[in-house]
């Protein structure tokens, strides 16, 4: 055999699959067909998304915030084609760390369409037709996944676009018709909504973020309606079409109310599935679940096919970025004959909107419906001296533990940094820590972190010291 070990992409599931594979000393290869690594993550998803975060952050602040500082701008104007070409440089500033790393690790990586021969035989299809041959091993099957719609709406990626048409917009919208208010939506609707755009979201279920824990979902909505964003709540889209430049959305209300939505973009953000095209996967015998077209794995991500792996996306589970490059290092240690392990409870969800929403754990409604008995201890950030200093001063962190023995079961946070400030929890967790475990440990003046401190403190016996 050539190869120890193939990896068909390289997102962020493939990539450090690959690279943890050469530093076992496994001979490895990756196969992509972009001109790029990274997959989605690096090229059309966290990265340029948050690069505009930043960007329009920047603004909604120097027009919003920054007075309250006593820095007075004058005639501020948003450079739509600037701030594009910042988010093309940090997304080649990422892809190009990754073809160092690939380089540094010794991994021979392949441009093209990789697809099965035979378990073990990879043909490469390169853009021109011309196709190679490589045999492995092992193969893990990091491909990914797509933007889905819904089956009545046609995405025309001009005016019906998806997010990965929602990061390289020439202008920003005026209205921005929004379906799905789940975290890809809302970080991009955000984008445009602090850029000026007017954002109209319609979601189906009852509440947006509707897999998070509820309290999250409703501060969130709270906080970005001040913002500007009009949310439609348990409306359930029924068309979108478009004229010139017009696109106008219709839906029904919870009680049957017919209703529509003119705007100039709509951007369909109602989840993603697995990408398997082109695999082959029926010539080794594997094959997708029929909703969302997922690869069936077993507990060590491995396929219906003795060495055939896959991980990521195309796999079950969250659809996340961090959830992908754990399995990566997962099965490149398996392969190497170790026994990894992850944490599924324990797998972080965060959105990258102003206030930054994180969780990990179980929700209060997850326990309530397993009948869990808990307590709940909550901080508002607007009691922490660090969140009134900055201004951030929407959101909580909210901890819940178990009722008889204190260990953390679930942390909910929504505020400034909670992205990173939910490390905090993660770690705690991990180690089976009590709520008063947390309590014991020095938390740094002022910082934002002393709320998870605090309300560790409410949850254990009701007893934070600053509200
Ligand atoms: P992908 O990243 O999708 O990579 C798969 C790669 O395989 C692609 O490069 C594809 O071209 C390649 N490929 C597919 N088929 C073949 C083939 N036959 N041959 C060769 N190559 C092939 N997640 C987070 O955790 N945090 C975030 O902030 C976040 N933000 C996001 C924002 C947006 C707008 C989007 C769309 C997604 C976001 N995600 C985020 C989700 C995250 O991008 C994915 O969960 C992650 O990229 C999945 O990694 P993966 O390795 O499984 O697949």
């Amino acid at each position: 055999m050539q190869y120890d070990v193939i990896v068909i992409g390289s997102g962020p599931g493939g990539y450090v699959a690959a690279i943890r594979s050469a530093q076992l000393g496994l001979k490895t290869a990756c196969i992509e067909k972009y001109a790029t690594y990274g997959g989605t993550c690096l090229n059309v998803g966290c990265i340029p998304s948050k690069a505009l975060l930043d960007s329009s952050e920047h603004f909604y602040n120097a027009g919003h915030t920054f007075q309250s500082h006593g820095i007075n701008l004058k005639d501020l104007k948003v450079d739509i084609a600037q701030m594009m070409k910042r988010k093309t440089e940090v997304v080649q500033k990422n892809t190009a760390g990754i073809s160092f790393l690939f380089k540094k690790n010794k991994i021979d990586a392949y441009q093209g369409m990789g697809s099965f021969k035979d378990k073990n035989t990879i043909v490469i299809t390169a853009a021109d037709g011309k196709t190679q041959e490589i045999t492995g091993k092992n193969v893990i099957i990091a491909t990914g996944s797509k933007p889905s719609s819904l089956p009545f709406i046609k995405i025309d990626k001009k005016r019906i676009i998806t997010s990965t048409e929602a990061l390289t917009l020439t202008e920003v919208p005026k209205h921005l018709v929004l379906i799905g208010g789940g975290v890809i939506g809302l970080e991009l609707g955000s984008v445009y909504a602090r850029l000026g755009a007017k954002v109209s979201v319609i979601e189906f279920m009852d509440g947006i973020i509707p897999t998070m824990d509820k309290a999250l979902g409703k501060e969130l909505q709270k906080v970005l309606s001040k913002q500007g964003m009009e949310f439609y709540l348990g409306h359930k889209v029924t068309g979108a079409t478009v004229k010139g430049k017009e696109v106008t959305v219709t839906f029904d209300s919870p009680q049957g109310e017919k209703k529509e939505l003119k705007g100039d973009y709509c951007l369909v953000a109602v989840g993603r599935v697995a990408y398997t095209d082109s695999l082959g996967l029926d010539k080794i015998g594997i094959t997708v679940e029929e909703r969302g077209r997922k690869i069936t794995v077993n507990d060590h991500m491995e396929t219906s096919v003795k060495g055939v792996y896959a991980i990521g996306d195309v796999v079950r589970g969250a659809m996340l970025a961090h959830k992908a490059e754990d399995e990566g290092t997962y099965v490149a240690e398996t392969i190497a004959g170790q026994k990894p392990h992850i944490n599924y409870n324990l797998i972080p969800g965060v959105v990258y909107t102003w206030p930054e929403v994180a969780a990990v754990g179980q929700t209060e409604e997850q326990l309530k419906a397993a009948g869990i008995k808990y307590k709940s201890g909550s901080f508002p950030f607007r009691a922490s001296g660090r969140a009134v200093a900055s201004g951030d001063m929407d959101g909580f962190v909210k901890v819940l533990a178990d009722e008889a023995t204190d260990e953390i079961l679930g942390v909910h946070m929504i505020g400034p940094r909670t992205a990173d400030m939910i490390a905090e929890a993660v770690c705690a967790m991990e180690f089976r820590a009590s709520a008063e475990d947390v309590t014991r440990m020095s938390h740094a003046h002022p910082t934002y972190t002393e709320a998870m401190r605090e309300a560790c403190l409410a949850a254990t016996a009701n007893r934070p010291i600053h509200i």
